[in-house]
């Protein structure tokens, strides 16, 4: 699955129970494998081996109640629905779901909820699914789609546990190796997730077996296969968990058909109130163009982002020479260390600029980040947004109402993305922009006299 995969808390705290397992084995433990696994499923789990399954309440007697053990987990509809409820009587649909009953009441109280999922603006599709050459199906824009729009807002068709649930005792730990362990836990969670799948429309059923599973020979089964490959994770969580510990993954019809870019041009974010995944242009996408998001972090190095998606099938990632090509790789790795740890501060200058330099030379560090991210294709990381709005503040202060056009054009789509609101129309007007604050700092000093090299220091972060 997208982002995490674990033990469950259960599994976690026997662990730290056994005296006799060491810490290597029990991280090792923690992470599922993928590829082909010799002998996977029942091959590695040793004969007689019972599973607690049975012995596990997680049925709902109640569909309305709140009222659960916030650690036990029931099998429930978000929205709650009628047993006879068909997939066209409610609109948005509903998630066939496995939480604690922590999740439960978390999400029956979120403010708002249940929402239903927004719509495009004209109520049209801006997309449409289709063959994506070698990485099978994909999303494609179906007109241009401007940066900020919401491109889909999904309710999933299911909301999995992104954990095992292992029910191996402390003493068998220390017997078994980790590899039985692991296909233990995934046969557990495998039984887990059909009563799941069982819930399902039959649309709904249908559909969730049409999408890829890249986990075919490493013991997961039809089902937590394609959970593995397709899952999305979720914006909560069990009580006391940390990490990739008691998270949720949501598994779409049409969102979890986007395919992976290392410079994608939207991002996905979840939303409680409406119970659903909305996926939004971090840039521009033309009509015809494939819509794509990252299933990994796309400021790591090359390396590590290979290693990432290799769970998801992908081996070769071609998205642009720093994914692809030696070079290319060397100098998009160094760009992205620095995107990630030397964060462009751009202050005003303490000298006057020297004779023939352009009155805006000091800025360069900063335009030449803002470059270097569009050149990567990182429209979507926090690092653009950062560097875009010194850049407005810069060119506040020195007047120039064209450039802090420029720059607020460029990233008021994405401000949505990130900020979640509106980016201030004022940067939009010379009116606005005459108003701004580091336009007025500059208006006050030219009226005092004091040049704009000054030495006060004044930072535009
Ligand atoms: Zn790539």
């Amino acid at each position: 699955m997208k982002r995490g995969f674990l033990n469950s808390s259960k599994a976690k705290q026997q662990n730290e129970q056994s005296t006799s397992l060491p810490v290597t084995k029990a991280k090792l433990v923690s992470k599922l494998s993928h590829g082909v696994v010799p002998n996977a499923g029942k091959g590695q789990i040793p004969k007689g081996y019972e599973s607690g399954f049975g012995t596990r309440k997680f049925f709902e007697l109640n569909a309305t109640s709140l009222d659960y053990d916030p650690d036990l987990y029931v099998c429930t509809a978000v929205p709650l629905v009628t047993m006879d409820a068909k997939l066209s009587d409610v609109p948005g649909g509903w998630a066939e779901c496995v939480l604690s009953g922590h999740v439960k009441r978390m999400i029956h109280t979120t403010p708002g909820f249940p929402r239903r999922p927004l719509s495009p603006a004209n109520g049209k599709k801006l997309y449409r699914i289709g063959e994506a050459g070698s990485k099978g199906l994909g999303m494609f824009a179906t007109r241009l789609i401007r940066a900020g729009e919401i491109i889909i807002d999904e309710r999933p068709m299911m909301v999995a546990t992104a954990s095992t649930n292992s029910i191996v005792s402390p003493d068998d730990m220390a017997k078994l190796s980790v590899e039985q362990i692991r296909q233990i836990g995934l046969r557990e969670w495998g039984k887990f997730m059909k009563v799941v799948f069982d819930r399902m429309p039959p649309e709904n059923q249908k559909a969730f077996m049409e999408l890829a599973n890249s986990h075919t020979q490493d013991g997961s089964d039809d089902i937590t296969g394609r959970i593995r490959t397709n899952g999305v994770v979720t914006g909560f969580r069990d009580r006391n968990s940390s990490g990739a510990q008691g998270r949720y993954t949501a598994i779409c019809k049409d969102i979890s058909r986007i395919n992976h870019s290392c410079r994608p041009n939207a991002s996905w974010s979840w939303h409680t109130d409406s119970f659903s995944l909305r996926v939004c242009a971090v840039r521009d996408i033309r009509a015809g163009e494939e819509v794509t998001v990252a299933y990994c972090d796309a400021l790591a190095p090359a390396s590590e982002r290979a290693e990432a998606l290799v769970p998801y099938g992908i081996y070769d990632c071609n998205c642009g020479p720093s994914c692809s090509d030696p070079a290319g790789i060397r100098i998009g790795d160094k760009r992205r260390d620095r995107f990630r740890f030397e964060p462009v501060v751009v202050f005003a200058p303490h000298v006057p600029p020297k004779v023939g330099e352009a009155p805006d030379a000091w800025v360069k560090p900063a335009l030449r980040r803002f470059r270097e991210l569009e050149a990567e294709g990182l429209e979507g990381c926090n690092e653009y947004h950062r560097t875009a709005y010194q850049l407005i503040n810069v060119y506040c202060f020195l007047q120039d109402v064209e450039k802090v056009k420029k720059y607020a054009s460029k990233i008021k789509g994405v401000h949505r993305v990130i900020e979640k609101k509106e980016f201030p129309a004022s940067f939009s007007s010379a009116e606005g922009i005459e108003r701004s604050q580091y336009y007025q700092m500059s208006e006050m000093r030219k009226k005092a006299g004091i040049p704009e090299y000054e030495p006060i220091l004044i930072s535009f972060a």
